[in-house]
């Protein structure tokens, strides 16, 4: 199988400065989103933080086993795999603790992070705060991670429906975030890999305007080069005012 990766980021037509970041690897399989929040810019500093960390900690031969004794705890390759996308999380968020310990201007700073690793014929996903990982497959689209917020809670205890859920002016208040919350618990799957699948991480600039119905029409009309800016165009249209990035991640059954 191959990885083909299309991103497309906007500070959208509101704000001068875009906190969200990104990073793709068609090669190490490695796919990260994030977005950042904080006065004077230090969304920017939270995010490109995050993603510098991860794609340090996770990219090539991987972390140091004697630094970290992941590999003498877990027997698994999947289960090895989170714990070291749990582990990549809580270096950025403590990098970010620092680093806002130190520039009183930043203090605060925090950043969501969705992060996708395709190794073989797997892929592994964790992700802290409310960017997202869809798949779509068979023309069918699934949410592969749940939000870290307030108002997931309230969907999840039955006090709102998502329908309800979408017009609460709140909506985007975090249960945690990368640097912020200081130690994280992300979530971690692993999900089988077919020819034909199509993974889509992108920030709130895509999911509070466009509902999953419209992405997956989206995604289904657009071939996924021009999927991740058709995305970002349509969340500016549909009124979005945030920092918008979406990036698409196709697998061929090309050698
Ligand atoms: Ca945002």
């Amino acid at each position: 199988m191959k990885l083909e990766a299309y991103a497309w980021t906007d500070p959208g037509p509101v704000r001068d400065n875009n906190e969200d970041a990104y990073h793709l690897d068609e090669d190490g399989g490695l796919f990260i989103v994030a977005d950042g929040m904080g006065g004077h810019a230090a969304g920017e500093v939270a995010s490109r933080i995050a993603v510098d960390t991860l794609t340090e900690l996770l990219s090539g031969d991987l972390l140091d086993p004697d630094e970290t004794r992941l590999d003498r705890q877990v027997g698994d390759p999947a289960d090895l795999l989170r714990e070291r996308l749990r582990y990549a999380m809580n270096q950025a968020s403590a990098r970010i603790r620092r680093e806002a310990q130190a520039n009183p201007a930043w203090a605060g700073m925090g950043t969501t992070v969705a992060v996708l690793l395709i190794e073989g014929e797997q892929a592994h996903i964790a992700h802290v705060g409310d960017s997202r990982v869809y798949l779509v497959r068979d023309g069918r689209i699934s949410r592969l991670t749940r939000d870290h917020t307030v108002v997931q809670q309230e969907i999840d205890a039955g006090r709102l429906t998502p329908e309800m859920a979408r017009r609460v002016t709140h909506r985007n208040y975090l249960t945690q975030s990368v640097g912020y919350h200081g130690p994280v618990e992300p979530d971690t799957i692993t999900r089988p890999v077919l020819p034909g699948d199509l993974f889509l991480l992108c920030s709130d600039g895509v999911t509070d305007p466009l509902d999953d119905p419209h992405i997956a029409e989206l995604a289904g009309e657009a071939d996924p080069p021009e999927l991740a800016e058709r995305l970002v165009r349509e969340a500016i249209a549909g009124g979005g005012e945030d920092n918008i990035t979406a990036l698409v991640v196709r697998v061929t059954d090309e050698a």
